[in-house]
């Protein structure tokens, strides 16, 4: 076992614990004991506070957190996932931008380890879940940039210190932009505003929040100017979100399994979900295996169909579970009611199942002889 899992083993039961008293509110100490034992900065190096960690760690213990509390596991997704994305634009920055890129990573892991949370700030009404359909706009004004837009489902919401943010920027502004940049905002910045309308279906302690920038002053831009395409950072994040869903499925057959059941029939159903848990698993890892920065479009496919696979099918085995377990848990607020909430979350995060199912369509001509052919998409193993 990893160094991290280890030591999420050891917070693990507090953890249910505490979902399982306070459903509905912003887990604080359950983050602050995943910042304690080093989650979110897994990514960095050992000498800046981290494990050096590789993507397959965090999937493994973003999984196992979400079998206790998927809230709080889509919630250290998100300062996770920067501290994923930093550590890339580090490694696939172009010679001019190495240094500011290192500084960077170093400046984040510091607020990593002062207990800082830095949340994902990227969805816009309407976008679809796309990143490029991104409204939001950022301009120069004098050495820095101001950005305004509204963004939507922002989790942390003014629990964050930081959000990590795309919009839209004029080449004249940042030369060399690419078609969507990531910024760095802090949340108590003159021009953000937070709004408190989280009424999430699942998920519901994770303060998803609708935001507004208003000509708010951008902190850093993240990376480099065309980091999002030059560095691929995103796949990394689809896969921890995927392993939210992996984990309400864990969850799910933890609750109806443990101790195991009387019924051979229940006995029989809950072998073929396990089987079905497995083998889901094993995809998702075996994509998490392939990460690199500036992976290629073969790998980016990959992580969106793991994506899509393990959420659809780790939603769909949710609710078969669901239904075998019994008028009990059939509560608005058992614990077996809300994995199936909060299951759900997975199909409607980034990208979305509608947009990702047309990405499969698009891609699958040029995709499936190469996937078929064993060539590339996972670095060639
Ligand atoms: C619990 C939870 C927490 C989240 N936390 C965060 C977070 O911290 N940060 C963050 O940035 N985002 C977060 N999200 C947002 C998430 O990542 C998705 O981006 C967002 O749900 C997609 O937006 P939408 O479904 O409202 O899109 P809408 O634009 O309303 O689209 C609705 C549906 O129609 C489809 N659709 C719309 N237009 C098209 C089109 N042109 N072609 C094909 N399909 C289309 C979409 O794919 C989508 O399924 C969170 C979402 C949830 C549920």
């Amino acid at each position: 076992m990893g160094k991290l899992l280890a030591r999420l083993d050891e917070i693990l039961p507090a953890i249910r614990e505490r979902d399982a008293t306070e459903p509905e509110v912003f887990p604080a100490q359950t983050i602050a004991d995943l910042y304690a034992i080093g989650v979110p900065r897994a990514p960095f190096s050992v000498e800046l506070g981290g494990l050096a960690g590789s993507l397959r760690d965090s999937v493994e213990a973003v999984e196992t957190l979400a079998s206790a509390s998927p809230s709080a596991a889509l919630l250290i997704c998100m300062p996770l996932s920067l501290a994923g994305f930093v550590v890339a634009g580090a490694a696939a920055a172009p010679a001019p931008h190495r240094a500011a890129c290192a500084a960077q990573v170093a400046r984040v892991a510091a607020d990593y380890k002062a207990g800082l949370v830095y949340a994902a700030c990227n969805s816009e009404k309407g976008a679809g879940g796309s990143i490029a359909a991104t409204q939001t706009m950022a301009h120069r004004q004098g050495e820095g940039f101001r950005i305004t837009g509204e963004k939507i489902l922002a989790s942390f919401g003014r629990r964050a210190s930081h959000f990590f943010s795309t919009a839209k920027i004029s080449p004249d502004d940042l030369p060399g932009a690419g078609a969507v940049e990531g910024f760095l905002v802090k949340t108590t910045a003159p021009g953000v505003e937070i709004l408190d309308d989280w009424d999430g279906f699942g998920m519901r302690p994770t303060e998803s929040q609708t935001v507004r920038y208003r000509d708010a002053p951008v902190e850093s831009l993240l990376g480099f100017p065309n980091f999002l395409e030059v560095a691929q950072p995103i796949p990394y994040a689809f896969c921890l979100f995927a392993a939210v869903s992996l984990g309400c499925v864990r969850g799910l057959l933890r609750a109806l399994g443990v101790p195991a059941p009387q019924s051979p029939a229940l006995r029989l159903r809950l072998s073929e979900a396990l089987m079905r848990y497995e083998a889901m698993r094993a995809y998702l890892l075996e994509t998490a295996d392939g990460w690199r920065p500036a992976a290629g479009p073969l790998y980016a496919a990959r992580v969106v169909r793991a994506k899509t696979y393990v959420t659809q099918e780790s939603t769909k085995l949710c609710a078969e579970l669901f239904a075998l377990s019994g008028g009990r848990h059939y509560r608005r607020g058992s614990p077996v009611a809300r994995l199936l909430a909060d299951s759900f979350a997975g199909t409607a995060l980034r990208p979305p199942l509608p947009l990702a199912l047309d990405a499969l369509v698009e891609s699958f001509p040029a995709i499936a002889a190469d996937a078929l052919d064993g060539r590339e998409a996972l670095g060639g193993r």
